[in-house]
């Protein structure tokens, strides 16, 4: 189906504000990435103090200890709070919006279409089945950074190691150094042909936020008089969530990107905020 003129304007302005939004959180973490690498030496905080996940990870180990990880710090936690209550009020706006890791995977996909490489289409019923690796991987990680008192997904985080440039690529090649290189690797295979491959089959952070987001009164709402059943939502939906059939989109795997909504042609789709449509 062809989207009107007036439509194909809307959806266009639509991407031009939420790339913006994506790329100046981007440009913030780079920053903070290079100036504890070059500008301020050592002395300057790592992307590890506004990583969210580094709170799960010490959680068992602060319980049980009073203690934090290495190089875990307060702001960790502070940052962890600030995402359970964005993701209690927006649902998974933070996925969809703000997470560097989920707009560098989004680039390389709209990259393989650019280049013309196809997507590849996960069967249903594999599909159902991967997205639950991410949640026995949180489940690991959560038990190795307990038992080891480090935090053991760190050497594998692609997020630590795309914000670390290549650093340590080429020279110090350390066991640690290249299986962190290769998980950073898979991210980008996975995206040239899933989008969101790792948001939806990897993601420990993700898996976490999925449990949280069942807390979240704020979901994606179809109003079913004005639907035509064009498909277009359902095309478009990078986590590949059930829209077109449902009132409600309950999926926890929904990222609130909005592009299902920026995209019905007539406006069937709305942001509902605690039963209130935005
Ligand atoms: S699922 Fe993980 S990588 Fe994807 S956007 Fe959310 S936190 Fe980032
Ligand atoms: S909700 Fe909108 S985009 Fe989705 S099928 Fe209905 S009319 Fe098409
Ligand atoms: S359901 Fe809509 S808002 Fe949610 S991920 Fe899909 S396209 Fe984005």
């Amino acid at each position: 189906m062809k989207l009107k003129k007036s439509k194909k304007s809307e959806f266009k302005r639509f991407k031009i504000i939420k790339n913006s939004v994506q790329l100046f959180f981007f440009a913030l973490i780079s920053f903070i990435a290079i100036r504890h690498m070059v500008i301020s030496g050592r002395e300057a905080a790592a992307v590890d103090a506004y990583c969210p996940f580094g709170a799960v990870e010490s959680v068992l180990t602060y319980i049980f200890t009073g203690n934090f990880l290495p190089r875990i710090q307060i702001s960790t936690f502070i940052i962890f709070g600030a995402l359970v209550l964005a993701v209690i009020i927006s649902n998974k706006g933070f996925c969809g919006w703000i997470c560097p890791l989920g707009t560098f995977q989004e680039w390389i996909s709209n990259l393989a279409r650019k280049l013309k490489i196809p997507k590849i289409n996960v069967s249903k019923q594999l599909d159902f089945y991967l997205r639950f690796v991410k949640y026995l991987f949180l489940i690991w990680i959560i038990y190795a950074s307990y038992v080891f008192a480090s935090l053991v997904f760190r050497a594998y985080d692609p997020f630590i190691t795309l914000f670390h440039f290549g650093e340590g690529l080429i020279y110090d090649f350390e066991t640690e150094k290249i299986l962190a290189y290769l998980s950073l690797l898979l991210v980008i295979i996975g995206s040239l042909f899933i989008d969101r491959f790792w948001c939806k089959y990897a993601c420990p952070l993700g898996a976490k936020i999925n449990i949280l987001a069942l807390l979240s009164p704020t979901k994606i709402t179809r109003d079913e008089k004005k639907c035509t059943e064009c498909t277009l939502c359902d095309m478009n939906c990078p986590m590949n969530c059930e829209i077109m059939t449902k009132s409600k989109v309950k999926d926890v795997e929904c990222i609130d990107c909005l592009k299902c909504v920026n995209i019905c042609p007539v406006n069937a789709l709305s942001l509902e905020i605690g039963g209130k449509n935005k």
